[in-house]
């Protein structure tokens, strides 16, 4: 078979951007798919953390066609993991301080449809094969609502086009915004209604993926399943109904080359399940740089997340007296909600060195956290599959956290059954508010007092192996399961005019010119 070619399109890809565990996602599985032999390009935004972090040899192409984002290039290079990598830069667009979605305040840009807007249109053009570069796709992986559009672009085109795959991280963001985005798109204004990317009078650029990928993944089992009903959907359960048995969930791997505390070089000392000693070295780093009280026999509890009503933030400021009552520390990093932030560093004012926050976004800090905290807070309302809890598995930090999408699929519950047999990892709680979370908290302490237990426990979760080959494996029988790119995939459908070529919507020709 020949080499399958791959672009992948995303918003956030580490360590060129990220905002959560989606830019984990993109390289990790990029990386594993380079590794299986498949031609991958990452397409991202040119964020300046994305120009600071590429890796040359660097080439930029000129994108014309898209006057109406202003000048638009196209940066070739790699990423520092040598996938291949492809930035689109409108300074105008994306030159900003603040994270791939948000301001430094942490407001949405205002200009987020434009914005993703523009990543989808040369996208659908790199993916026609349109312009002097030669590569051409066989397969278009588009992850969350940024890339929905382009689905829909393909879907419509006048062309033979790639295949598309559209993978879910997050029901929750749906990529709202008004009708008028259809002429930037590209799209026609037939478009919208139930069956294409409406929602309640707006777009939804989610749905537009959705409703036209050729097939839709979602990133556990568990969560292909809940979303189908109206408590997990958000208002699209009905329209992921219709998609019926084309939308399949596929877990999530990690990348051991970053997070694995026997290799981990941002960590005080490094350990495996059958050498602890290091992880000691690490508490006491994290104690004395971050200001924790050394005590002995009293667990840290990490929590190290964004700080949305989703990741249970609210619960956590109102469960962290009781936590320290019970006999625990705190140490928490943590950017979101602006009050919960206040809140926290306030909670941090008045237990002083029992409970440390650092409210803001630090990469080395949050490897540091997993490696010197006992336990990882991972609670959460909906978890689409979640990351951090399985990196805490592989830093022997046991996570507590609730029953429910990716957390249930990755973490084994102790109840004397799995005590017993040796397979417990972590603690789990059914009702997701603070009752809940108190109960599992209290359950870890139990546990943390018989120490042989614990550290029982500790061998267990990092022998656990999540790696990706289990879901590269999935995801190359899907590439291969969809038909190959054929004739019957053009589908007729008015166009808008855009350019000066009525058929072709929305591409630009890419003429390459000199940097
Ligand atoms: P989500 O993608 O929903 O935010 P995940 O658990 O899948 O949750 O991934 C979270 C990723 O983001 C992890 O790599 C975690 O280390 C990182 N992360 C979250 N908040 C912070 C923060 N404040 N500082 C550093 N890293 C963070």
């Amino acid at each position: 078979m020949s080499r399958r070619r791959v672009l992948m399109v995303a918003s956030e890809a580490y360590p060129l951007a990220k905002a959560g565990g989606l830019a984990d996602y993109v390289s990790g599985l990029a990386k594993a798919l380079f590794r299986e032999g498949c031609d991958v390009k990452i397409l991202l935004p040119a964020y300046p953390s994305a120009l600071a972090a590429i890796k040359g040899p660097i080439s930029r192409f000129r994108v014309d066609g898209l006057d109406e984002f202003g000048a638009v290039s196209l940066i070739a290079g790699r990423t520092p993991g040598d996938v291949g990598a492809w930035l689109v830069d409108c300074p105008s667009l994306y030159a900003r301080d603040g994270d791939p979605y948000q301001d430094a305040d942490g407001k949405d840009w205002p200009d987020n449809a434009r914005r993703f807007a523009l990543l989808n249109r040369v996208g659908a053009l790199l993916a026609t094969g349109n312009g002097p570069l030669s590569w051409r796709p066989d397969l278009v992986h588009l992850n969350d609502w940024p890339t929905g559009p382009l689905a829909a672009m393909l879907k419509l085109a006048n062309a033979p086009v790639p295949r598309t795959v559209f993978v879910i991280h997050n029901m929750a963001f749906l990529g709202l915004c008004a009708a008028d985005v259809l002429p930037l798109l590209g799209l026609p204004g037939e478009v919208l209604g139930e069956s294409g990317l409406e929602f309640y009078g707006h777009v939804s650029f989610l749905k537009a993926g959705l409703s036209y990928a050729d097939r839709v993944v979602t990133v556990s089992e568990s969560y292909a399943q809940e979303i189908l009903a109206p408590e997990f959907g958000c208002g699209l359960d009905g329209a992921l109904r219709a998609r019926g048995d084309r939308i399949i969930g596929i877990r999530n791997g990690v990348d051991y080359d970053e997070w694995d505390s026997r290799v981990d070089n941002r960590i005080a000392a490094g350990y495996g399940a059958h050498d602890l000693a290091g992880k000691a070295l690490c508490r006491a780093e994290l104690e004395q740089h971050f200001g924790l009280r050394p005590r002995r026999d009293v667990p840290i509890f990490a929590y190290i997340s964004r700080l949305t009503h989703q990741k249970m933030a609210d619960v956590l400021v109102a469960a962290a007296p009781e936590i320290v009552r019970q006999g625990a520390q705190l140490a928490i990093l943590g950017r979101g909600d602006r009050d919960i932030e206040r809140a926290l560093c306030e909670l941090s004012r008045q237990f002083d060195d029992e409970v440390i926050v650092r409210p803001g976004y630090d990469e080395s800090a949050a490897h540091r956290l997993l490696a010197g905290a006992d336990a990882l807070l991972a609670p959460a309302r909906f978890e689409p599959c979640g990351l951090i809890q399985i990196y805490a598995l592989r830093y022997g930090t046991l996570p507590i956290v609730s029953r429910v999408g990716g957390l249930k699929e990755t973490v084994v519950d102790a109840d004397p059954e799995t005590l017993a047999a040796g397979t417990a990892t972590g603690f789990m709680f059914d009702d997701r508010c603070l009752a809940g979370l108190l109960g599992a908290v209290e359950r870890a302490l139990a546990v943390y007092r018989d120490r042989k237990r614990w550290r029982a426990m500790m061998r267990n979760a990092i022998g656990r192996d999540f790696s990706w080959q289990r879901a590269v494996t999935r995801y190359l029988e899907l590439y291969d399961d969809m038909a190959p790119v054929a004739a019957e995939r053009r589908v007729s459908a008015p166009v808008t005019k855009v350019g000066d070529d009525a058929n072709v919507v929305y591409l630009g020709n890419l003429a390459a010119a000199s940097d």
